[in-house]
């Protein structure tokens, strides 16, 4: 009998404790969630062929930094942060080992490291992610990744001190690579040379509701005995069927 989920009824291994991270369990928000590829992850230890190019997370790290060293010398928030409100100061996001809640009723730990937490002038929280890339208004196709992952970290940051969370916000960072700005002699120096950020940021609606269902299917899905059945449109595992019929011999 199919669950409500739509996935059928598995044996349950509930003993078993689950680790998820915000961003993983935002996939399962994705339109082509794809049940077989996510329980796989759940049940390797490494997938193979996972290569991220480092400078995005270099680039979401020097954010933090020039967000956090704007407050420390002038007391207030940076002038491309505005759009967000009132903000009053801003509290140094917890390490990931600490920032993470359990939820007895699915056996999962659900983890985060979110990117900024902002004081507001009521001293609520708001929780910010860095995104570096372009910006499109409401077209990003991993926005319901990003909505997921954000409202995850609204509910551990409430379970972990930083109560009331009052919103949550994206801020893309877009490299300015037009052809002005390539023609300024400031934008280069013996050194190298300079590229621009501009800033454009996107609420997110606060939804704390999305996360328990969420965490009751990565329950579900990871407790089958078996992989779920491939997605019919999924070229890649024609591909990898190929791939072992060949090695196979
Ligand atoms: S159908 Fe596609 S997404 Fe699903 S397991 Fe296969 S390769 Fe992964």
């Amino acid at each position: 009998m199919p669950s409500e989920t739509g996935l059928p009824k598995q044996r349950k291994l509930m003993s078993d404790p689950i680790t998820i991270s915000a961003k993983n369990l935002g996939a399962l928000a994705m339109p082509d969630f794809c049940p077989r590829c996510f329980w796989i992850g759940m049940h390797v230890d490494e997938l193979p062929y996972q290569i991220f190019p480092g400078i995005f997370s270099s680039i979401d790290s020097y954010n933090k930094r020039l967000v956090h060293g704007w407050f420390d010398r002038h007391g207030s928030a940076p002038a491309w942060l505005s759009p967000l409100g009132n903000i009053k100061t801003y509290r140094p996001p917890p390490h990931y080992s600490k920032f993470k809640i359990f939820d007895a009723e699915s056996n999962v730990t659900l983890w985060g490291s979110p990117d900024g937490i902002l004081v507001m002038d009521d001293d609520s929280h708001l929780i910010v992610d860095y995104k570096t890339a372009k910006f499109t208004p409401h077209q990003d196709s991993l926005f319901p990744m990003y909505e997921v992952q954000l409202n995850a970290y609204a509910v551990i940051g409430e379970q972990k001190g930083f109560a009331p969370v009052s919103g949550l916000a994206l801020v893309y960072t877009e490299p300015v690579t037009d052809p002005a700005a390539a023609a300024k002699d400031s934008n280069q120096s013996d050194a190298g040379f300079v590229m621009g950020f501009s800033a454009q940021i996107e609420r997110v609606k606060l939804q704390p509701g999305k996360i328990p269902p969420l965490l009751a299917q990565v329950r579900e899905i990871s407790d089958r005995e078996r992989p779920p059945q491939a997605r019919k449109a999924c070229k890649n595992c024609l591909l990898l069927e190929k791939l072992l019929a060949i090695a196979g011999g």
